[in-house]
């Protein structure tokens, strides 16, 4: 289980970023929406398209969630 956040501010390709708490990339705090605590980053995505319509997995914390 891991705490997972998404980007206020979106990448300039219009996505929202989901990262782990442990993420050495994080963007600063004041832009980090808490999505919740799950077991992978599929779930952490679903809830991160509940807030913003195109979010992607970190290519650092969620690589199995990046849009490769
Ligand atoms: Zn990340």
């Amino acid at each position: 289980m891991d705490s997972y956040y998404v980007n206020r501010n979106p990448q300039r390709n219009g996505e929202h970023e989901v990262h782990r708490s442990i993420c050495s990339h994080l963007p600063s705090k004041e832009n980090l929406i808490p999505l919740g605590t799950f077991t992978d980053c599929v779930d952490a995505i679903i809830a991160a398209k509940k807030l913003f319509p195109t979010v992607d997995g970190c290519m650092y914390c969620c690589y199995e969630c990046h849009h490769h």
